[in-house]
Order: structure tokens, then C-alpha cells, then sequence
């Protein structure tokens, strides 16, 4: 029997109308969340995000303000957008558009994002927050990923669960949250032996290695829950890390490239600007 599909699109619908309520609810308050988008250079992949991003602010009823700053752009000058936007009170949310141009210190520059306004959770704050469990604002994705397999209805707890990938955005924090849903979670990276013998262990399998169709139907165990992060371009098509079509006839739920996790990392985006606004 082939897999139930786990759909972002669906999720992000129902997701959508209680933001869009909620929002009401801050504004009647006088509370008026606002999105700050820091854009360097014009890499087409982040347009294609940012573009996405500002979509659904507008569907919520966030407000949004896009800076854009040329691809040469030095240190001080975004440091001193990120200082502006900190101390503008009418911002409530602030994310630096990743991937930036080699001249500029990431970790410095959202290291500068107020904490309370890091609606990406890449503070450090934020990820060694989540790292202890406590009350923070969760990196998009990985809290997507568990917002998807609870919303499925995926047995957690005892499971083991397999993620290829240890980035600071996707596979490390991914592999937390697992571990706080009490999941038995192994890490695996370039450096893994045997991975196929290791991922077939997986009840859930995440996929976060950039690599087209990288994870085939003999990797997977029966009945997996494998959860597709990759976005990868392949003949202009976009494109999973997972072998779609072969493994959804083993795998007991399969998350779809594009209309999965994408989907969910924007709705989770949403979720952290309107936390975000009520602290503020
Ligand atoms: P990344 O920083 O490049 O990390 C890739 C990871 O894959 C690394 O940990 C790497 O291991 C591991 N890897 C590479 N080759 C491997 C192999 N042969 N066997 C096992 N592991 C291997 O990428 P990322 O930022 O985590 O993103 C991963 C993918 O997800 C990308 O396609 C990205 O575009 C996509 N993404 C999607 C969303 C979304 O919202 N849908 C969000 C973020 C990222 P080492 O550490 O040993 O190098």
C-alpha cells in the first residue's frame, strides 16, 4: 500500500485561518505585528523565499518591511540595519535572508538580532534555549518537521528516529525537538558508515542533505515516516533528497517536494512573528 502523503499545502491552509484570527486579535489590541526581511544581494533561490514569505504575511495580515542591501555590502553597514530595526518599536520580528555573500560574519550578524525579535531562532540564545527545552522561539523548520508528524499523528514516543544532516538549521535542532518528543534519534553526516544500514532502523527518517533523490526505497524501513527536507533544483524542476516515487510504496507516510516541509517552514514563520508581537 503506498504511503499517506503528509501534506504541507493542506496543513498550512488550516493553519492560516486562526493566524489570520489571531492577528485580528493582536490588532484589536493595538498590536500590529511587523515582519523585517533583511535581503542581501539577489541570489534567485532567496528571492523565490522572500517573495513566499511576504505572500503569506499578507494572507495572515502581518506586516512586512523588505531591506535590501547590495551583494558588497560591508559588516558594519547591515549591523547597523540590524540596529535600526532593534531599536524601531514597530518591529516585532526581524530575519537576515540566508544564505549572505562570503564577506559578511553570519553568526555575528544574527547574533546582533535582538533575541525577543529572531523569528528565525538562530540566535544563539534561542538555539541553546531549545537545546535546554525552555520557552524560545524554534528555528522554522525543525518545528515545522514536528508540527507534521504530530498533526499525522506519528507515534513519537520510543521511536527511533534517523536524521541525515547535522546543519545548525535543519539537522541539529530537528534531532533536539525528536529528542524531546522522546524519540531515539541518531545523527547521521558525510562521515557515516554504513547509512543505509542505519537509516533502514529509522521509524522516522528525515532527509536533510541537499541531494536530489539521494534517499532510495532500500533505505527506508516499512511503515517509516520519512520526512523529505531537501530543495534541490534538477533540471529546473524542484526536487527532494528523497526517491519519491519508489519509496512512498514502502514507507507508511511520506512528506512531498515541493508542497511538504517548505510549506510548513513558512506557516512556522508566521506561528514565531505572531509570538513574537504578543511578547513584544
Ligand atoms: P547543509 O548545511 O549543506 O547540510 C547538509 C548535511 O548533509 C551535512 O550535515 C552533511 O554532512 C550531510 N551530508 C552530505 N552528504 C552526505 C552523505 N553522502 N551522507 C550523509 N550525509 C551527508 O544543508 P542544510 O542547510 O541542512 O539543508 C539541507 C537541505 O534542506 C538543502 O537541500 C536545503 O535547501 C534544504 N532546506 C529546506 C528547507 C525548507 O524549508 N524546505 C529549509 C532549510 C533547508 P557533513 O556535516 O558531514 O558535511
Amino acid at each position: 500500500m503506498s504511503a499517506m502523503i503528509l501534506s504541507g499545502k493542506e496543513m498550512e491552509k488550516e493553519l492560516l485561518a486562526s493566524q489570520i484570527e489571531r492577528c485580528g486579535q493582536l490588532n484589536a489590541r493595538g498590536i500590529h505585528p511587523l515582519l523585517a526581511v533583511v535581503m542581501v544581494g539577489d541570489d534567485p533561490a532567496s528571492e523565490i523565499y522572500v517573495r513566499n514569505k511576504s505572500r503569506m504575511c499578507d494572507a495572515v495580515g502581518i506586516l512586512q518591511q523588505t531591506i535590501r542591501m547590495p551583494a558588497d555590502v560591508s559588516q558594519e553597514s547591515v549591523e547597523r540595519e540590524i540596529d535600526r530595526l532593534n531599536n524601531d518599536p514597530a518591529v516585532t520580528g526581524i530575519l537576515v535572508q540566508l544564505p549572505l555573500p562570503g564577506q559578511l560574519d553570519e553568526n555575528q550578524l544574527l547574533a546582533r538580532i535582538l533575541p525577543q525579535k529572531d523569528v528565525d531562532g538562530f540566535h544563539a540564545l534561542n538555539a541553546g534555549k531549545m537545546l535546554r527545552g525552555e520557552a524560545c522561539a524554534l528555528a522554522c523548520t525543525p518545528r515545522g518537521i514536528i508540527y507534521m508528524l504530530k498533526k499525522a499523528g506519528v507515534p513519537m514516543e520510543g521511536a527511533h528516529a534517523v536524521v541525515i544532516g547535522r546543519s545548525n538549521i535543519v539537522g541539529k535542532p530537528v534531532a533536539m525537538l525528536l529528542l524531546q518528543e522522546n524519540c531515539t534519534v541518531t545523527i547521521c553526516h558525510s562521515k557515516t558508515q554504513n547509512l543505509a544500514e542505519i537509516t533502514r532502523q529509522g521509524d522516522i527518517l528525515i532527509a536533510a542533505v541537499g541531494k536530489a533523490h539521494f534517499v532510495t526505497a532500500d533505505m527506508v524501513k516499512p511503515g517509516a515516516a520519512v520526512i523529505d527536507v531537501g530543495v534541490n533544483r534538477v533540471d529546473g524542476k524542484v526536487t527532494g533528497d528523497v526517491d519519491f516515487e519508489n519509496v512512498k510504496e514502502v514507507a507508511g507516510y511520506i512528506s512531498p517536494v515541493p508542497g511538504g516541509v517548505g510549506r510548513m517552514t513558512v506557516s512556522m514563520l508566521m506561528e514565531n512573528t505572531l509570538e513574537a508581537a504578543c511578547r513584544e
